[in-house]
C-alpha cells in the first residue's frame, strides 16, 4: 500500500495546554508494513492539572508500542488489546498519583493492511473516510449528545450547542473494563479514499460539508493546515488534532 499523510495538532485559541495527542506507525520496510501494517490514532484526554495531557499521551504511546510489538495476525482484535493495554496503564498511573485521579482519554485509531482498513474507537473523536465527494463518518460518537442524537431525541445541529456535549460516556483510564467499538468485518480500501482522524476540537467547530470540500482537494499537509485554521475561524475553543491519510495505491 501506497499512502500519502500528514498530522497537525493545534491547542486551539482558549486552552492554555494542548491535551490532544497523536501517533503513528508506518514501516518503511516493505516486509514489515505487510506483516504489521500502518496504525494512525488520535487521543483527546480530559482531567485536571496535567491529567489529560499524560492520559492522552500515554494512550498514544502504548498503543503503538502494543501495536507495533504484537505477534498476532487478526488487526482487529491487535487493536482492541492495545486499548485495552493502554486502559490499564492509564488507571494504573491515575489511581498511583493522586494529581492524576480521574484522567482518561479519548482515543481512535485506523490500521492499515493488506487492502484493509481496521477501526478502533472509544469516546467522541471520529474517525473519517471520503470516497469521491462522499465523507463518511466510520464512528459513532461516545457522547451524551451522541446517544441523543442516534435515538432521534435532538438532531445533528442541537448536539452542537447542546449544554452537555463535552459528556463523553466512554473513555479509557476511568474504568478497569473497556468496551471498543471496531466493526465487525474489515473496510475493503480503494485508491483515493482520503481518511480523517480527528479530535472534537474539529469537528464542533467545523461542519461535515466544509470537512469534505477541504478532504477533496490539495495535498495533504494543506488539508490539515485548513482544517485547524478552519476550527480556529470557528472559535478555536478547543484543542484540535487532525491526521489526514490519502491512498495512492493499494
Ligand atoms: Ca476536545
Amino acid at each position: 500500500m501506497k499512502i500519502e499523510h500528514a498530522s497537525l495538532s493545534d491547542k486551539g485559541k482558549v486552552r492554555e495546554n494542548n491535551e490532544d495527542a497523536c501517533g503513528q506507525f508506518v514501516p518503511a520496510e516493505k516486509d514489515e508494513q505487510a506483516q504489521k501494517g500502518i496504525l494512525f490514532l488520535v487521543a483527546d484526554g480530559m482531567g485536571g492539572h496535567r491529567g489529560g495531557e499524560i492520559a492522552s499521551r500515554l494512550a498514544v504511546e502504548a498503543i503503538v508500542s502494543a501495536f507495533t510489538q504484537s505477534q498476532e495476525t487478526d488487526r482487529a482484535g491487535v487493536l482492541v488489546s492495545a486499548f485495552e493495554h493502554a486502559n490499564t496503564l492509564i488507571l494504573t498511573e491515575s489511581t498511583t498519583d493522586t494529581t492524576l485521579f480521574g484522567m482518561g482519554t479519548t482515543c481512535t485509531a485506523i490500521a492499515l493492511h493488506g487492502s484493509h482498513a481496521y477501526f478502533a474507537h472509544v469516546g467522541d473523536s471520529r474517525a473519517y473516510c471520503q470516497r469521491g465527494d462522499q465523507l463518511t463518518q466510520m464512528t459513532n460518537d461516545h457522547s451524551l449528545v451522541g446517544e441523543m442524537v442516534r435515538s432521534g431525541i435532538i438532531t445533528d445541529e442541537d448536539a452542537r450547542t447542546h449544554p452537555r456535549r463535552n459528556v463523553i460516556t466512554r473513555s479509557l483510564g476511568i474504568q478497569e473494563s473497556l468496551m471498543t467499538d471496531t466493526p465487525n468485518s474489515p473496510f475493503e480500501v480503494m485508491a483515493g479514499d482520503t481518511f480523517l482522524l480527528c479530535s472534537d476540537g474539529l469537528t464542533s467547530f467545523v461542519e461535515d460539508d466544509e470537512i469534505a470540500r477541504v478532504l477533496a482537494g490539495n495535498d495533504v499537509d494543506s488539508q490539515c493546515e485548513t482544517l485547524v485554521r478552519l476550527a480556529n475561524d470557528g472559535g478555536g475553543k478547543d484543542n484540535i488534532t487532525v491526521q489526514v491519510i490519502r491512498i495512492v495505491e493499494v
